[in-house]
């Protein structure tokens, strides 16, 4: 199991580190929230435990973020004791669990693995538009296969069932943290799809919304 810990106060998180890896839990520390939301963005951690007051970004900042790019990893709140806001705000934004500062490390732990045992959300493998049927186990459309991200992006769109999909969305889902942001990728991975879905000879089609997005109709 490897853990992202984001908190500032050096000997607090030097304390926290030690008995995590005796509890044969393995830390990426982040010491301020620019380095912490960098490392958050990958998809190496089981948990992350987020300290809220950190320089350069907030734990708040770092949550939202992740979670608007669709990073799901469980998420640990620390804060002071009594910043009852902190822990609403934490919590709906998406953290999974929330801890008052100073808390004993024994308390952490288990509180990592309880997130960690929990079973993820059951995802599903098959979805289908019409007489298109994605199968994201296989990576397939109709039996045709898909790169990852051709699969991802079409997952997003019949899950909006007709509903338009932005160019910022898609980008910030299917490519996430990689270094470079540029919504041609997504035009270019459109015509890659409407080429399959073509060749499928589906009456699915990816309908460009002008300014929009992008959505998927099937008659
Ligand atoms: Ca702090």
């Amino acid at each position: 199991m490897r853990i992202l810990y984001v908190e500032d106060e050096k000997f607090l998180a030097e304390a926290v580190i030690h008995l995590l890896k005796k509890n044969k839990i393995a830390v990426d520390w982040a010491e301020d929230g620019e380095m912490g939301l960098e490392l958050a963005l990958k998809p190496n951690y089981d948990v992350i435990v987020l300290d809220i007051m950190l320089p350069k970004m907030s734990g708040l900042e770092i949550l939202s973020t992740i979670r608007g790019r669709g990073v799901k990893t469980p998420v640990i709140m620390l804060s002071a004791l009594n910043e009852v806001e902190d822990k609403i705000k934490g919590l709906e934004q998406g953290a999974d669990d929330y801890l008052a500062k100073p808390f004993k490390t024994a308390e952490l732990i288990a509180r990592i693995n309880a997130l960690v045992r929990r079973p993820p959300l059951v995802e599903k493998t098959e979805m289908a538009c019409g007489d298109l049927v994605l199968d994201l186990d296989n990576r397939t459309i109709n039996g045709e296969s898909l790169t990852d991200k051709e699969a991802e992006i079409l997952k997003m769109l019949m899950k909006a069932s007709g509903q338009t999909v932005s160019k910022t969305q898609i980008l910030a889902h299917v490519w996430g943290a990689e270094a470079e942001f540029d919504e041609n990728y997504v035009e270019v991975y459109m015509s890659y799809l409407r080429k399959k879905l073509k060749q499928l000879g589906t009456g699915a089609e990816i309908k460009t919304v002008r300014g929009l997005g992008y959505r998927l109709v099937n008659v």
